[in-house]
């Protein structure tokens, strides 16, 4: 089924909620008896929020995870009673709203239980947190003396009454290299951590650190609940190793555009700003109206591939603002064919990691970035 353009459209993105659900399940089996927590931080990745909150549910997953207090909190407004927590924040957060809405937050350091426990004491009820230690990543977890300085506040917090401390977490160093010895050395870390929780008096009852690929490739790492994001979106976390298809996942977006002019241009014509593309000989080329203010990156300029009647080209010369060009040789094209970027793979049509290897990036960062302008179109919607 082909989405029909909403308006004057002329690209757009396509989200297959059915392939949501479907890796979820993959998912939820792989966690075996952990939870699944879909993260649907970064508007989930680029494919919406609340759409893809409501599928990874249907799908499995029991808990949401997100980035930013205000992406919680929007997943309560649009009436999400699941558990949600939130991980990541600076001082002036408004822990009031988090507190008032449920959101169970992660906290890394003493200011921010204090800021937090300060809000459950207005509130006249309990906050939720679960303790973020650093194993290795050295980014946004307790670190070293850090560490047993949260687990002092947060038991004596505890033992007031003002917090719930009901979790621990830390993330992975790498999360495309599952044989990397850090691996290992993050899990013992993590092992430790958990003791050291349990000597202050703090019975944690969800522990958690696998992210996609240790929840597709690791061993012992589920702990009480995964955490897996990209996987959810049908992307392989470690493509090096398997692609979406050997671990049965299916990419749920797909993006598409409409040409808007063909045309015969003899060879020697120079195509697009800095004419870095050159025709070779009498051809077509066509206008595709997507640029990087949409998302494609301008790095894929000259590289990114693209489905046209079936067949594979690349786009030719730069990628602008708001449109590229692609010499699609002799192959009869007209105004409005179909052009896709990328999709599933199934029917011959680039991935989004092809547009990663394309840009010279993560196909985290291909789709992520696809949130701008253009208009998304939902299958699968229950
Ligand atoms: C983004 C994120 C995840 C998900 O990572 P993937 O590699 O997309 O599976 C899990 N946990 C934390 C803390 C994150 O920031």
């Amino acid at each position: 089924m082909t989405a029909q353009p909403p308006g004057d459209a002329t690209a757009r993105i396509t989200v297959d909620l059915d392939a949501i659900r479907h890796n979820a399940d993959v998912l939820k089996r792989r966690a075996g008896d952990a939870e699944l927590m879909a993260v649907v931080k970064g508007d989930a990745y680029g494919h919406g929020l609340i759409p893809v909150a409501g599928a990874a549910l249907d799908g499995g997953a029991t808990w949401l995870g997100v980035a930013q207090l205000r992406e919680a909190l929007q997943l309560r407004e649009a009436g999400v009673t699941a558990p949600v927590l939130s991980w990541l924040h600076a001082p002036g957060t408004d822990f009031d709203a988090a507190v008032a809405a449920d959101v169970q937050v992660a906290v890394p350091h003493v200011w921010e239980i204090d800021a937090v426990a300060e809000a459950a004491r207005r509130a006249g009820k309990p906050a939720t947190v679960h303790l973020k230690v650093d194993t290795g990543l050295a980014r946004n977890g307790a670190y070293g003396p850090q560490w047993p300085e949260l687990l002092t506040a947060a038991a004596k917090l505890q033992a007031e009454g003002v917090i719930d401390v009901a979790g621990i977490m830390t993330h992975f160093i790498f999360a495309d290299s599952p044989q990397h010895p850090s691996v290992l050395a993050q899990q013992e870390a993590f092992a430790q951590a958990v003791k050291d929780a349990e000597q202050a008096g703090l019975d944690v009852r969800v522990r958690h650190m696998a992210n996609s690929a240790a929840t597709l490739t690791g061993s012992d790492v589920a702990w009480d609940m995964v955490r897996p994001g990209i996987a959810l979106y049908g992307l392989s976390p470690v493509p090096d190793i398997g692609s979406s298809r050997d671990f049965d996942l299916v990419p749920a977006m797909t993006v598409d555009a409409n040409v808007t002019i063909a045309k015969r241009v003899p060879g020697g014509q120079g195509v697009s700003y800095g004419h870095t593309y050159v025709t070779d000989r009498e051809t077509t080329l066509i206008d595709v109206p997507i640029g990087y203010s949409d998302g494609i990156p301008r790095s894929a300029s000259g590289k990114g591939p693209v489905q046209v009647g079936g067949q594979r080209f690349t786009v030719s010369g730069r990628v602008c603002m708001d449109q590229f060009v692609v010499d699609v040789g002799d192959l009869p094209v007209a105004e409005g064919d179909r052009v896709v970027l990328f999709g599933s793979g199934e029917n011959g049509e680039p991935t989004a990691q092809d547009w990663a290897e394309a840009a010279g990036t993560i196909s985290y960062e291909i789709v992520g970035r696809m949130s701008g302008r253009l208009p998304r179109i939902y299958r699968g919607q229950s």
